[in-house]
């Protein structure tokens, strides 16, 4: 079934009713197709920041470069515009159970939305998802069922456990509400870019970019933003079409492969060799069909880049704007590197770039070896000299200097102020299991204000109520300190604070802890953060 909708009537709509909507994904409602507004599920999908890519356009010399950040989703990639509107018509026919195979996202967002919407998810995935997000997706009550083997076969597996089990799989790409979601990424990007540069022309409203760049696996994303853009024209809301730039992985690539040699179906891939495993689709189907007659008749291109042209580009990416992306989202910015060196895109041209998603810190292969300081001295370099054996040759001291400069640049400082011996003891434990911290202690406010002054920690734990001064007052001289203001401070108390404790603490404590009522992941999961360490990586 495709989507059937009374354009002319939305079209007269839309500019009035869409003021007065929220602007998220179902503000779009009128060219959805649910049929009924109560079996939304929703969970804040869409409505993603569209931002302009200053400092990647400064490097770049292209002026009018946009980001559309679709890490913003509830589960950080733009699956979860397809998961709203798939669980909701699931939700809307009465479906209980659902079956899907996924190379690690649709999971996760499928997962999420099944359990808001309480029905039972199945996730087929190929084994070199990383087991990270695999954890997240079993996180949420999904049956976790591995295949050794690609996305394509699993694809095939899940097909016949679903009929064997007489259970509904999704049908991704040729399900309408998977396309049609995606259309609202269109309307979003239209209305956004007429915020930032105007309307084009006297009477059309939104405007439509030169160019939306995507990197491409099954082909959802680029099928439903090109059909939202055809309604939004068919609709009088814009006054041309954009170009599509689809990009693959150098390892997987079928649907290049294919455009390059000018062939309307894709060739496909059985062994895909990248580790960017989420856009890992061998075998696309007709997808590429339809994605190539778009091309023929309106232009557009596919590309392909290489695993290394990605991970550079999700570097650059995080360090030149600030958004740390996954490597298949990195795909899509590699190829926006590579097509305005190539000439294909022009530098003024007006460019989408779809970030489609974040990255997990945990796929430790996107950092450098060197990115973690370790110290380089060796057990002798340290050790009293043992009389029998021969003496090593002494370390020279601006060697062993610059050992300890760099141990103390790595081991972090924490102060406890407490004054309840046992009460420090244990923080102190719970602190030495579980990381290499310089612990300071002191039994008084004064004493540890006093140490605080002198040691300048990285963090401070303290107890509110102590004999001479409290820890209200302490946090007081702390904060009229310029030099020790900045210190983060975790409380830990034992203290009922009432409502004018709270008060006195809001805003210049970065949390508060009950005494034998929190756990240590609790304070650790803090300080962890505070610290920007990552236990993940020891
Ligand atoms: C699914 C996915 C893609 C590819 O999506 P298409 O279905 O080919 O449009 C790209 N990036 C991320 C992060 C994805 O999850």
């Amino acid at each position: 079934m495709e989507g059937r909708y009374d354009y002319n009537r939305i079209a007269r709509l839309w500019p009035d009713i869409l003021r007065q909507r929220p602007f998220k994904m179902w503000r779009y409602r009128e060219l959805l197709p649910l049929r009924r507004d109560d079996y939304q599920i929703t969970m804040g999908e869409g409505g993603t920041t569209l931002m302009r890519a200053n400092n990647l356009g400064m490097m770049l010399g292209a002026p009018n470069l946009f980001i559309k950040d679709e890490r913003q989703n509830p589960t950080n990639s733009f699956k979860d515009r397809q998961a709203a509107m798939v669980i909701s018509m699931m939700k809307e026919a009465g479906i209980t159970e659902l079956i899907v195979a996924s190379t690690g996202n649709v999971a996760i967002s499928y997962s999420a939305y099944s359990a808001h919407a309480g029905i039972k998810l199945w996730s087929f995935l190929p084994s070199l998802v990383p087991p990270e997000k695999m954890r997240e997706i079993a996180i949420y009550g999904s049956e976790v069922v591995k295949v050794t083997a690609t996305y394509d076969v699993t694809k095939k597996v899940a097909a016949q456990f679903a009929d064997h089990r007489g259970i509904l799989v999704d049908r991704g790409i040729r399900n309408t509400g998977t396309r049609e979601s995606m259309k609202t990424i269109a309307f979003e990007v239209a209305e956004q870019l007429a915020a930032e540069l105007g309307p084009p022309q006297p009477g059309v409203p939104w405007r439509t970019p030169d160019w939306y760049i995507q990197a491409v696996s099954g082909g959802m994303g680029p099928i439903g933003f090109w059909k939202g853009y055809e309604e939004l024209y068919q609709m009088g809301l814009v006054n041309r079409l954009p170009k599509l730039a689809l990009i693959q992985a150098d390892g997987c690539a079928p649907m290049t492969n294919a455009f390059r040699k000018g062939l309307p179906h894709s060739e496909d891939v059985s062994d895909p060799s990248t580790r960017v495993i989420t856009i890992a689709t061998g075998a696309p189907g007709p997808a590429y069909d339809h994605l190539y007659d778009i091309m023929k008749e309106h232009g557009g291109v596919f590309e392909s880049v290489s695993d290394e042209e990605a991970f550079r580009a999700l570097h650059v990416m995080a360090k030149m704007e600030g958004l740390s992306i996954e490597p298949a989202a990195a795909v899509a910015f590699a190829g926006l590197f590579k097509l305005l060196n190539m000439g294909v895109i022009n530098r003024n041209e007006t460019v989408i770039v779809c970030c489609s998603g974040h990255t997990f810190p945990v796929e430790k292969f996107l950092l450098e070896e060197d990115w973690l300081k370790v110290l380089p001295a060796s057990a002798e370099t340290l050790a009293p000299v043992v009389p029998e054996t021969p003496p090593p040759a002494p370390p020279s001291q601006a060697g062993l200097l610059g050992a300890l400069d760099q141990l103390d640049q790595r081991v972090q400082q924490i102060m406890i102020v407490e004054d309840n011996p046992e009460a420090a003891r244990l923080l102190r434990r719970i602190l030495q299991t579980h990381g290499e911290f310089q612990i300071g202690e002191a039994h008084t406010g004064k004493e540890g204000l006093d140490m605080i002054r002198a040691t300048r920690p990285d963090l401070i734990l303290l107890d509110l109520m102590m004999p001479d001064m409290d820890g209200f007052a302490v946090i007081d001289n702390l904060k009229a300190d310029p030099k020790l203001r900045d210190i983060p401070v975790i409380v830990i108390t034992a203290k009922e604070l009432n409502l004018k404790d709270r008060e006195r603490l809001q805003g210049q404590i970065q949390m508060l802890l009950q005494k034998g009522a929190f756990m240590d992941e609790d304070l650790l999961q803090e300080i962890g953060a505070l610290l920007g360490k990552n236990d993940e990586e020891k």
